[in-house]
């Protein structure tokens, strides 16, 4: 049993209540952590702003030294990084070395070297020259979800802190074991006390006691598209600053001159990985109909191959969902999708597994078909391992039904022609769209989503922006 404490002004502190933490793979009880409230809230916003100054008025050289040393120790924590990560989410060990551990010691990297060489602005007039200087914001409030817990803690905490300011987070009370191990990293390599302190506990709670601090200058939310709305209705009359990274249904398009052989690992990838738990996956399939009936007989074959198990094998495509009741959500869909007359195609129940996996959340890759794409299956965000497809006759009606939702994050657009795929790119209305790949990241890109899927952007000179304050000074020649 691994007992999590918070973090706060540099020391580790246990409270009297506390959550289990459950392995999804097994119903085993792994870890216990604290249930904090507003009184460990308010300790560690007293303590970020205790080290506010003395972080703030560190060069921003000097900081991103403290983000390659963090990085360093990350790294040779790799495979420990992995396990905790899928022992916490149920996720296939290989996705956990290969996108979780790998990237939360990136983003340390990226942005202490992104840092170092950014360059302020400057914009001369006849008579005078503009000076553009980013200056820290203050204490920023950082909240994260459960699906890719290390990715997206380290993806805020590395930009706030480089930009000198000093951070609260909480971490998804489901999957609290790598933020309690950064935590450590930071303690060994010894960062100041208070820049970084992480309370762990329920989001109604020590979530909303964050938000709601007057004291917290900055919010960083990821998480559903109702639970931002909840932070926005909060924060936003107290004028913080504030980034939304919310939820998706994104559509991946599927012309009819694609090579199906060489796309559909991409495609299957696009719908599965993580079990179907990023909010970048393509869940909304529309396929050509000139090629529909081979597109079906090659991508069920695929997905029917995907082997679901212990997510500590590395033949596992898929383990288990985080947690009992995100199954029994998901399963709720792949009800509701044959009320409103859909077919199953594949998946859509649990497999059948040994002990101890037997008693674990899981759910067979589940592929739908012959819904409307304006079913509530193929318009609400599912984040699960569940897929519907669709036919289309003209690149017209393929853009009209993937804008159909109020979602607006990503997108994927799958053809022979790079060029015709990137016109139809940009008539998407989502955030981000690739051609012929998905979730092929540069850390220097922009990293949001439109319509309900988020407000702001984050990554590259975004997140430099984000977690600063952009002041201008003008100097009059004399
Ligand atoms: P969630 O329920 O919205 O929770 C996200 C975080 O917010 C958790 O730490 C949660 O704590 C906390 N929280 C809940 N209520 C709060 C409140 N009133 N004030 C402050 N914090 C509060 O989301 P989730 O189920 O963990 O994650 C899945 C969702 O995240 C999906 O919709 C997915 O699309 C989205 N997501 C978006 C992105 C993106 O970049 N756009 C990336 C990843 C995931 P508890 O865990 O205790 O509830």
């Amino acid at each position: 049993m691994i007992i999590v404490q918070n973090y706060i002004n540099g020391k580790f502190e246990s409270i009297d209540s506390t959550i289990e933490d459950v392995n999804p793979a097994t119903g085993e009880v792994i870890a216990q952590i604290p249930k904090s409230g507003s009184l460990e809230v308010e300790n560690a916003v007293v303590a970020a702003d205790s080290a506010r100054k003395s972080w703030s008025d560190l060069s921003l050289e000097k900081r991103t030294i403290w983000l390659d040393k963090i990085a360093d120790v990350l790294e040779s924590k790799s495979e420990e990084i992995a396990s905790l990560e899928s022992l916490d989410t149920g996720k296939p060990i290989s996705l956990a070395r290969a996108v979780d551990a790998s990237r939360s010691v990136a983003n340390f990297r990226f942005f202490a070297e992104f840092a170092r060489d950014y360059k302020s602005e400057k914009f001369e007039m006849d008579d005078a020259i503009n000076h553009v200087i980013l200056k820290p914001v203050g204490i920023a409030g950082l909240i994260t979800p459960w699906n890719l817990p290390l990715y997206l803690l380290s993806w805020k905490i590395a930009p706030a802190i480089v930009m000198g300011n000093t951070v609260v987070a909480k971490p998804s009370e489901l999957t609290p074991l790598t933020a309690n191990l950064l935590a450590e990293v930071i303690h060994e390599v010894g960062l100041p006390a208070g820049v970084v302190n992480i309370v762990h506990g329920l989001g109604s709670e020590a979530g909303q006691s964050i938000v709601e601090h007057p004291k917290v200058n900055l919010i960083s939310f990821t998480g559903g598209t109702m639970t931002g709305r909840k932070v926005a209705e909060t924060a936003s009359p107290m004028f913080k600053k504030l980034s939304l990274e919310l939820g998706g249904k994104n559509a991946t398009i599927v012309l009819d001159d694609t090579n199906l052989d060489d796309a559909i690992p991409g495609i299957a990838r696009a719908g599965f990985l993580n079990q179907g738990q990023v909010c970048l996956c393509g869940s909304r399939i529309l396929v050509s109909e000139k090629i529909w009936d081979e597109f079906i007989d090659k991508f069920v074959t695929f997905v029917k191959g995907m082997k679901v198990g212990d997510p500590s094998s590395e033949d596992s495509d898929l383990g288990a969902l985080v947690s009992f009741a995100h199954r029994d959500k998901v399963e709720s869909y792949i009800h509701l999708a044959q009320r409103e007359g859909g077919e199953i195609l594949c998946g859509g129940k649990s497999p059948k597994l040994s002990s101890p996996f037997d008693k674990g959340a899981f759910l067979e890759p589940t592929i739908v078909s012959n819904l409307s794409h304006m079913s509530r299956t193929a318009t609400e965000e599912i984040f699960g391992p569940v897929v519907t497809l669709h036919s289309f006759k003209t690149e017209d009606e393929a853009i009209e039904m993937a804008n159909c939702t109020d979602y607006g994050l990503a997108g994927s657009v799958w053809t022979g022609d790079t060029q015709r795929g990137a016109r139809i790119a940009e008539r998407l209305e989502t955030g981000m769209v690739w051609v012929n790949t998905w979730l092929h990241r540069d850390l220097r890109v922009p990293f949001g989503g439109i319509k309900d899927s988020g407000v702001g952007r984050e990554g590259g000179r975004w997140s430099l922006g984000f977690f600063s304050e952009a002041i201008n000074i003008c100097v009059k020649e004399s």
